[in-house]
């Protein structure tokens, strides 16, 4: 027997002000009534056999009839009970859950998933969460008294919070007394949230999946509690209004939160493709995204057969994986060669040298060769020889020595060099 999952973007969720939820602020479509027994029509219909528990998960509370209507919970039950379906979990902030409505449920097993966060009412308030401890409880105790189950989310690492083992043991330790199961949920930014802006001005930080798993494992084998490191595909994903005019060369540019931000993501979060074994530093160019440069057209036209070798862009941006080309800031900036004072080369020789550091620090043991295609007077050769010999790692510059000019890339003899020498170093790994 098994478990399927029926998402379901069906309205907005009524409260919508959660300090770190994005999904709440999404407007979704609430389908007609035909509309919605469609979706549930098609969903059975994708079923494969053994299913016996359906969860739901939506952005908001099934049980708000605003979303849901009481006609299209009705049919949703129907079918379920149906479809020989023994169990379904469905989310609802407290507020929603009523006798009445949990008495439509009879005859399947109903779960309901609550949002709790923390065992705290003074956080609670400050993450705009809009209930407090007293309306959970009731909220259980109703859940209880009708044979339902309660299943709480506590997000670990939430802001505002003095000593976060303390407040996760007093957070569980509670919930326990009042769910039959919990799910400790690592905490990621979502863009159009104010918790997003919080680490753009660096009062909160997400935790890498190893701080999760340090802080919570100790739950990991706790038969009532599950641990969900990474509940969505997190990309730092800059909403409209945040995003800034970024061109300009200067200390602001070489150190803007927006570039901070995405180091610190690409560090502590992004992992490397499997496979790209050769990291490979390249320029970055004025022209954006990098691909539509000349310079790097010419590049990607040789490295194309070359499958395992991973392009990471050096810039004043930071270090960039050739993945991330097209996200803000690294599609709209610039940074005018021709502006730059002695000064502000050795800031960026600095600053650049250091990122490449901590990239090679977090992501070194990933590849088995590291490369560069670079001219030997740029500022970014510099920073990566400053970074490389103070980790004592080899990189070698596939460019011949000998080769100099402005646009010494795009010319046919370093396109050559670049050439033999990743085909020299592929035959290696
Ligand atoms: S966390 Fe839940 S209650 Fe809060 S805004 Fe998001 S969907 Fe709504």
């Amino acid at each position: 027997m098994s478990d399927a999952f029926l998402v379901l973007k069906s309205g907005r969720c009524a409260w919508g002000k959660c300090l770190f939820c994005g999904y709440g602020r999404i407007q979704g479509e609430t389908p007609s009534l035909e509309g919605f027994r469609e979706k549930i029509d098609d969903f059975f219909k994708s079923l494969g056999s053994g299913v016996d528990h359906v969860k739901v998960y939506g952005s908001g509370s099934f049980l708000d009839e605003e979303q849901v209507s009481k006609a299209s919970r009705e049919y949703f039950i129907e079918k379920c009970l149906a479809e020989g379906i023994d169990k379904i979990t469905v989310e609802s902030r407290p507020g929603f859950i009523s006798r009445e409505k949990i008495k439509e449920f009879q005859g399947l097993g109903l779960e309901v998933a609550v949002g709790l966060e923390i065992a705290s009412d003074e956080i609670l308030d400050k993450i705009s969460k809009g209930f407090h401890l007293s309306d959970f409880e009731k909220a259980a105790s109703l859940l209880h008294e009708e044979e339902a189950s309660l299943r709480t989310y506590l997000l670990v690492n939430l802001p505002f919070i003095k000593n976060l083992e303390e407040s996760l043991e007093e957070s569980v330790n509670y919930a326990m007394r009042y769910s039959d199961s919990i799910v400790l949920i690592n905490l990621l930014p979502h863009g159009h949230t104010p918790l997003f802006r919080m680490w753009l001005s660096g009062v909160w930080r997400f935790l890498s999946r190893e701080d999760f798993h340090k802080l919570a494992g100790r739950y990991e084998s706790h038969p009532r509690i599950e641990l969900d490191a990474e509940t969505f595909r997190f990309v730092p994903i800059f909403p409209k209004e945040l995003r800034e005019n970024l061109s300009g060369v200067g200390e602001r540019y070489l150190t803007h939160p927006h570039f901070e931000v995405w180091q610190d993501y690409i560090l502590r979060w992004y992992r490397p493709p499997l496979g790209k074994k050769i990291l490979l530093f390249l320029p970055c160019s004025h022209r954006k995204p990098y691909s539509r440069s000349r310079t790097h057209r010419g590049i990607i036209g040789i490295l194309r057969d070359y499958r395992e070798i991973h392009e990471v862009m050096l810039s004043n941006a930071g270090v960039v994986p050739r993945e991330f080309e097209n996200y803000y800031p690294f599609n709209s900036y610039d940074w005018d060669e021709s502006r730059e004072t002695g000064e502000i080369k050795a800031r960026y020789t600095e600053v650049t040298g250091e990122r490449i550091k901590r990239y090679l620090q977090a992501h070194g043991g990933h590849y088995r060769r590291v490369l560069c295609f670079l001219g030997y007077e740029s500022e970014s050769f510099k920073a990566l020889r400053k970074a490389c010999n103070g980790l004592g790692m080899e990189c070698r510059n596939l460019l011949s020595k000998e080769r100099e000019g402005k646009r010494v890339l795009q010319s046919e003899e370093a396109l050559e060099d670049l050439r033999r020498g990743v085909e020299n170093e592929a035959g290696k790994v």
